[in-house]
Parts: C-alpha cells; sequence; structure tokens
C-alpha cells in the first residue's frame, strides 16, 4: 500500500505540534507545519514522485532534510523524528494534544501555569470550575471538548450522514468491478443507526479475486488490514474500518441478512429456523445439507412463515412477534412527505431567503413549508422580536411561488421556567408556533419535566422541537418524563418533532415508538437553514422508520387543507 499525501501531512503536523510541546525553535516549528500544508495541496501522490527518484526539493518549502523525511515515511511507512519526539513528550501531553480546541500553545499554558497536564487532571479542573484559560462549557468548542472527555477511550461512532457519502463512492467503485452483480453496505448503516462504527459491504460476485483486488486498490484506503479469498478488511483515510464479504448470488440473501442484523435479531431468527427443523447461517437456510432458501432476503424470511422485515426494524424490539402476527407498520416513506414545517431563512440564522427556500422545497417535492425563525433570546444574536416579526409576515405575503403556499411560524424558545420567549398576543397571530429549548439541558428531571409540562400548557404552542436537546457525540440528552410529556401533549393536541439535522436525529427511535403508542402525531422538520437542507429530510426519515412511524402517524404527510385544519383544532 503506498502511502498518501494525507498521511506524510498529518506526520509533519504532529512533529510541528510537538517540537512547539518541548518549546523547539519557531522557525523549525514552521517549517514543519508549511510543509504540512505543501504537501495537502498536491494533486500528484509524493510516493510516486519518490518511486520515480523525481526531485521533492522543487516544491515550495521542501529542502534537503524534508525531502528525506519524505522519502523516509513513503518507503519505511515511519518517522524516526516523530518517533523520538513522541517518546520524550509526557503521553497526557500528546492525548491533551489530540482533544478539540487545544492546539500545543493551550497545552503547555496548562502545563506551566496550571499544572494541568492529563486528561484526567483537565477534566477535574473544568469539574471545579477553575479558570485554566480554556473555553467554557457554554460555548461550542467547549462543549466538544468536555464531550471528548467524557467519551476518551471510547472511539467515538460516526454520524451515519457522514459515512453516506463514502459508503455511496465505495458501492460505485465496487459495482464497476467485472462480474459484480450486487453491492450493499450491510450492518448498522443499512439499518438506519444514527451513527455508524465501522462499514460491512456484501457484494455478490461468482469471482471474488476481482472484487477482492478493486477493493483493497480503492484509492481511499490507507491500510490493508486482511485480505482473504472472499473476505477483506482495511481502514480508509480517515480512519473508518470497512470489511467486504463476497458471496456467490445463491447465498447473498442469507448473508445479507446475517450481516445487516443486529445481533440479537439474528438470535430469534436461527431460533425459529431452529423450530421448523432449518438450520439458518450467513451461507443460507438449510433441510439437512440441502439448502432450501437463501438468494433473497424474502425467500430466507419465507422459509421461517414471516414477512420480508424492514432492516430499520430489525432491532429485536418486537418486529418478529409483529411480522408473524401480520402487524409490521407499513413504514413512512419521503414520497409521503407533503410539506415542512421546520424552515430558517435569512431573517434569523438562515442563508436564504424566503422564496429562496420556498423554490428549493418545491423542486425537493414539497407542497407547503412553514417559516420557523428563531425568537430574539437571551444570547442569540439573530432572533426576531414582535416588530422583525411582523415585517417577516409581510414579506411572506409577497412572496409567491407557484405551487408553494409558504405558511406563518416561529421557533420561539422555552425558558428554564416553561414560559415562551414572546408575548401570547404575539403569537396568536402566527399559523403556529414550534417551541424549543435552547438552554438549560442540565435540569434535573422534575424541574425539566415541570418546564416542558408548562409549556405544553401553553395555548399557542403546536410543535415541540427536538424534544431531547441531544446533539449527537456532543450533549446528552435531557432528562424527563417522556411518558408524562406526551400524555399532556396528546391531551392539548400539541405535536412532537422529529429534527432531521444529523446531529440531532431528535426525538430518538425509541422516544417516537413511545410517541406513536402514545397516540401523539410527530411532525417531520429538515431545520433547513439554506436551500440544501431539505435533502436531509429522507436520511431523517430513517429514524422515524426505525421508530415503527407510518405516514398516518406523520402529521406533514397530510395534504395542505388537512393540515390547516388540524392546525386550527390545536389552537
Ligand atoms: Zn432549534
Ligand atoms: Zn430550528
Amino acid at each position: 500500500m503506498p502511502v498518501h499525501n494525507a498521511a506524510i501531512a498529518d506526520a509533519f503536523d504532529e512533529i510541528a505540534d510537538l517540537l512547539e510541546l518541548t518549546n523547539a525553535n519557531p522557525f523549525r516549528v514552521r517549517a514543519y507545519r508549511r510543509a504540512a500544508q505543501t504537501v495537502r495541496g498536491q494533486s500528484r501522490e509524493l510516493w510516486e514522485d519518490v518511486e520515480a527518484g523525481r526531485d521533492l526539493k522543487r516544491l515550495p518549502g521542501i529542502g534537503e532534510d524534508l525531502a528525506g523525511k519524505i522519502a523516509e515515511i513513503v518507503s519505511t511507512r515511519r518517522c524516526a523524528l516523530l518517533e523520538e519526539l513522541r517518546s520524550r513528550v509526557a503521553p497526557g501531553q500528546v492525548e491533551l494534544l489530540r482533544l478539540p480546541g487545544l492546539g500545543p500553545k493551550r497545552v503547555r499554558q496548562l502545563r506551566l501555569r496550571h499544572r494541568v497536564q492529563t486528561p484526567a487532571q483537565l477534566r477535574a479542573a473544568l469539574a471545579a470550575g477553575r479558570r485554566i484559560g480554556v473555553p467554557g462549557a457554554a460555548t461550542a468548542t467547549g462543549a466538544r471538548l468536555v464531550a471528548a472527555l467524557e467519551h476518551r477511550g471510547v472511539p467515538v461512532r460516526m454520524l451515519r450522514n457522514d459515512a453516506a457519502p463514502i459508503a455511496t463512492a465505495l458501492e460505485r467503485h465496487l459495482r464497476a468491478v467485472p462480474d459484480v452483480a450486487t453491492v450493499v453496505v450491510a450492518g448498522s448503516y443499512r439499518r438506519g443507526r444514527e451513527t455508524v462504527g465501522d462499514l460491512d459491504v456484501l457484494v455478490s460476485s461468482e469471482e471474488p479475486a476481482a472484487a477482492i483486488d478493486a477493493f483493497c486498490r480503492y484509492d481511499e484506503v490507507r491500510d490493508v488490514v486482511a485480505r482473504g479469498r472472499t473476505r477483506a478488511a482495511v481502514v480508509l483515510l480517515n480512519g473508518l474500518a470497512v470489511d467486504l464479504r463476497v458471496v456467490p448470488a445463491a447465498g447473498f440473501g442469507a448473508a445479507l441478512h446475517y450481516f445487516t442484523g443486529n445481533k440479537a435479531h439474528n438470535i430469534r431468527m436461527r431460533n425459529l429456523a431452529r423450530r421448523a427443523g432449518l438450520k439458518l447461517n450467513e451461507y443460507g437456510l438449510f433441510r439437512g445439507r440441502r439448502r432450501v432458501a437463501g438468494r433473497t432476503e424474502e425467500e430466507v424470511f419465507a422459509a421461517v412463515g414471516l414477512p420480508w422485515i424492514a432492516p430499520e426494524l430489525r432491532e429485536d424490539r418486537g418486529e418478529i412477534d409483529a411480522a408473524r402476527a401480520g402487524r409490521l407498520p407499513a413504514l413512512v416513506r419521503r414520497e409521503d412527505l407533503r410539506g415542512d414545517l421546520h424552515v430558517h431563512t435569512e431573517w434569523s440564522d438562515g442563508s436564504a431567503s424566503i422564496e429562496a427556500m420556498a423554490r428549493a422545497a418545491r423542486a425537493a417535492g414539497l407542497s407547503y413549508i412553514g417559516i420557523a425563525d428563531h425568537s430574539r433570546y437571551l444570547g442569540a444574536t439573530h432572533g426576531l422580536d414582535a416588530d422583525a416579526l411582523r415585517r417577516q409576515s409581510r414579506a411572506i405575503d409577497a412572496v409567491s411561488v407557484r405551487g408553494i403556499t409558504v405558511l406563518k411560524g416561529i421557533e420561539v424558545d422555552i425558558l428554564e421556567d416553561g414560559s415562551l420567549a414572546l408575548a401570547d398576543e404575539v403569537l396568536a397571530g402566527l399559523d403556529y408556533v414550534i417551541g424549543a429549548a435552547h438552554g438549560g439541558f442540565g435540569l434535573d428531571e422534575q424541574r425539566q419535566t415541570r418546564r416542558l409540562l408548562r409549556a405544553l400548557d401553553h395555548p399557542h404552542l403546536t410543535i415541540l422541537a427536538h424534544p431531547r436537546g441531544r446533539l449527537i457525540n456532543e450533549r446528552p440528552p435531557m432528562t424527563f418524563d417522556l411518558a408524562a410529556v406526551l400524555a399532556r401533549a396528546r391531551e392539548r393536541r400539541t405535536w412532537v418533532e422529529l429534527n432531521c439535522q444529523p446531529s440531532r436525529l431528535d426525538l430518538p427511535d425509541v422516544d417516537l415508538a413511545l410517541a406513536r403508542a402514545s397516540g401523539v402525531p410527530v411532525a417531520v422538520g429538515s431545520d433547513a437553514h439554506g436551500v440544501g437542507g431539505f435533502a436531509l429530510l429522507e436520511p431523517g426519515l430513517l429514524q422515524a422508520r426505525r421508530g415503527g412511524l407510518e405516514a398516518r402517524d406523520v402529521v406533514n404527510t397530510l395534504p395542505l387543507g388537512r393540515l390547516r385544519a388540524a392546525l386550527a383544532r390545536g389552537r
């Protein structure tokens, strides 16, 4: 495997960091930083230059010494200087350096001024509220830092949405291989989980060698970890691990089911098969030694007496019993959505005009949108006050985009005491009101529950947005009595939101299932802040499907007339 430019640049950056930590000559530090930039900016792979014996000193900022380092890294995959520096710096320092928001300067100051030398010490100092010159948890950087300290040692799972373009490109690459019939990314990715730990790729082909070879030679591969006749494992440049298995068409369905999981679902399916005198494994469904099914997933399910179960439901949360009883939900699909009630514009923190958002919504196949810009509240720089809201209302009246109706809403803050941040008479003039907490996430369960119940009691509240307030990998969900909140929402004819922002996906799947069981309708909102934002509806809906929602559980599948009637009933 060749060493890619990114790996060389990373090594130079780390050398610069470590030199800075050890108070080395600033010119030397800068030389490595510049070299990292130069290497990263090359369109051609430098390992090819090294192999061809071309002179690297033609590159800006690369002298004799650095050219030698590049050659060393390319040919040995190691760098003696980097290893020496790593051994000289205390491990705690290196760990601190890898935390978000902490550069070498801050790490040095932490050690010299505050005697903070390890992540554990930093965590303790922050918990004690010591002033140590790092951003506080109230800022975005600070929140990320605190989250990273809490997750330390536990590898953070990648957002599915970040993995999606990687998965798509890899699928495309493998589909182009001769004799490859089908390519599917299975595992938690296929089940639509909000994060993925790695990717499990399944290929159907009668010629495994070609697929394995193409996989291991893929551009984005950093390391080939294992390579066999029908399977291989690699790590991509961005650190994501990918496993590939190549299976013949006759067993593809069984393998697809097996590698889609999850484990608990698979165990239940195997037990069902055993009771029918069959044996189910990744190669097929067997009676004795004879394969009786395995070409498609439908075949496998049918052989144990079940209809096909959508991957999003395969979590052993009752889906097998539901399938047997003929009670599987008809899961909501993207084409069921008629509108989107959570849309921002340049009137608050969005990037596009009302008209541009309306056109983008039409292009996304919607027939109505609701503008729900932020209210002005403590610390929000772009929020609307009563006066701005009146002006926005006139601006909406002036917009006319064929085929799209624009409704008037607001995303108003739910304050810590449960009141809303705008006066009742202002809210009364709108088509609907979205309420959301953007602070006070840490209230204890009792106070948080009281806060949300009071907000739901507000006569004008229509939708409780991103109710858990979580940011995946960054901020934990708020704790409150969800059953009590849902019961009140049903009583007050208020809806709860599924927010489609990839790091929110809020309410989460199990909470959505409870909302459905409690008879509380769900509004699926893109929370679009720009014209591209409606693209998040489709991946966001995976969460709705994981929660078992059908089209009739989702309010914005209603045509405009019926939606308006529902809005009127709720006020
Ligand atoms: Zn919000
Ligand atoms: Zn919003």
